[in-house]
């Protein structure tokens, strides 16, 4: 009879080191069977066939392919859907489990129940880990057992929590013997899965110097500024442990290791509060009547609002699927405050175009911008583009950088007058809001 193997699922978390639930695997002491899907039912709704993600993905799968490898295995790389994948791999080996990594989206917990249950009705166990965070679901509670919704008390009793227990390496490397033994198999190309090559940069991800981390309270709000350290997209698709993140800001930056609290935040928000993906967390924002208008939507869409930080963001995410974090924060706020767009609208721009896409941290941004999230800015608060240009881009470097004709007669007027479309805003949001909260229909979660 055959041995039994495991497989070990690789999701989020595109790297051998410091890995959860590849320990977990690997340290039972059976032969563990690495595997990726590139799942169809992600790729079929992408628009395009340029695909900076796609992309990403793809050789960040090579490059964990190309460390298989050098330990005598190779990663069993799929292109279809994930129970079409679990059918087919059932059928050919003889599996007492499938390892995976927690993933929190709404999507992939409901796929997740799905295969469990697939597996389990065929004998095969379904094991997850918590891999993506520091701290998930319940470990960080209020008193009274309820989610914290807002940031502030959520972070102190984060770091109260902290030990190093919680982020201490997981030493995969003492295992990989157990990896199961294959000749060396290169990926399908990416033309075939349906994607084209694209300009992106492909680094390995590193930890962050030391002096990016020291410098980074006072340098990380200026655009023009390489004082961020540029992490997400390597986080969002796990080619870096966020405990060893954490490990590497103790001692350097709390400003810095803030962010990566922010980070869990969302993500449990979002595991806590499901409704938010699609709604106003705070559900009476749901009645703010938005202009949407379409005209307006598609000039900050291509950087031709005549508010030069505004349009210098939106080109640098058009151009190169990064934006700075001050010019989200300023981009967001001026479509949902200063042209009463929906937030959904922006949120989903940003969702197509982001490399560092991830759900939970989108859609906190986006509803931070419109004040309907958690801990949002309140509504009456909206930046001003020329205030916010004079503090953080004060010799419009970065405006410079991306909208060469800044300055020129061929850089557009402004769309909307800022002083007006302030008061309308407010106005707009204080009837909606009061007449919302008079009918009393509407309860916010978590308070
Ligand atoms: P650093 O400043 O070096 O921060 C380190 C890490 O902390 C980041 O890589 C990121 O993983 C995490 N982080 C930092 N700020 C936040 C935050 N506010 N919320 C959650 N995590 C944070 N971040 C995403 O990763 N994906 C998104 O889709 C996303 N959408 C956003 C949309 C809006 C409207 C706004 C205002 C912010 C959004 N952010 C998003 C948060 C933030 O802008 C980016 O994480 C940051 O700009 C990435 O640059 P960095 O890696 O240099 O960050």
């Amino acid at each position: 009879m055959k041995d039994k193997i495991s497989v070990f699922w690789f999701r989020r978390d595109l790297r051998l080191s410091d890995n959860a639930g590849l320990y977990r695997a690997l340290r039972e002491n059976k032969t563990v069977l690495p595997v990726f899907i590139f799942d169809t039912d992600i790729l079929n709704k992408l628009e395009n066939t340029y695909d900076r993600r796609v992309d990403f993905i793809y050789r960040a799968v090579n490059a964990l392919n190309e460390e298989l490898k050098n330990h005598g295995s190779t990663l069993n790389v799929y292109h279809g859907s994930v129970i079409d994948f679990f059918a087919g791999i059932t059928a050919k080996h003889d599996i007492c489990c499938v390892y995976t990594n927690h993933d929190y989206e709404p999507y992939a917990r409901e796929r997740d129940n799905f295969v469990s249950e697939f597996l389990n009705s065929r004998g095969i166990e379904f094991k997850s880990y918590k891999d993506q965070c520091v701290f998930e679901k319940q470990e960080v509670e209020k008193s009274d057992g309820k989610p914290y919704t807002i940031f502030t008390p959520y972070s102190r009793q984060w770091k109260n929590k902290l030990t190093a227990f919680y982020y201490k390496a997981y030493p995969t490397e003492k295992y990989f013997r157990n990896l199961k033994k294959a000749a060396p198999a290169a990926l399908p190309p990416l033309e075939s899965l349906g994607f084209e090559k694209t300009d992106l940069s492909f680094n390995p991800a590193l930890l962050p110097g030391e002096q990016l981390l020291l410098k980074y309270k006072d340098q990380r709000d200026y655009p023009a500024i390489e004082g961020t350290s540029r992490l997400s997209v390597y986080l969002r698709f796990g080619m870096i442990s966020v405990r060893a993140l954490v490990a590497r800001a103790l001692p350097l930056s709390e400003t810095w290791l803030n962010e990566l609290i922010w980070r869990d935040f969302y993500m449990m928000i979002l595991w806590h509060f499901p409704h938010a993906a699609n709604n106003s967390f705070k559900k009476e924002y749901d009645q703010i009547p938005w202009v949407n208008n379409e005209k307006h939507f598609e000039k900050w869409c291509s950087g031709h609002t005549g508010f030069p930080i505004v349009d210098a963001g939106i080109r640098e995410l058009n151009a190169t699927g990064f934006m700075h974090n001050r010019v989200r924060m300023i981009v967001s706020s001026f479509l949902v405050k200063d042209l009463l767009i929906d937030w959904r609208w922006g949120e989903a721009y940003f969702a197509a175009k982001l490399n560092d896409f991830d759900l939970s941290a989108n859609n906190g941004g986006w509803q931070w911008a419109a004040g309907s999230g958690c801990d949002a800015a309140p509504y009456f608060r909206v930046f001003s583009p020329a205030e916010q240009q004079k503090k953080f881009d004060p010799e419009f470097k970065y405006i410079k950088k991306w909208v060469p004709e800044f300055g020129t007669k061929d850089y557009p007027t402004p769309i909307v007058d800022h002083a007006a479309a302030r008061l309308k805003a407010i106005a707009t949001y204080k009837k909606a809001l009061s007449e919302s909260r008079q009918t009393n229909l509407f309860e916010t979660p978590g308070t």
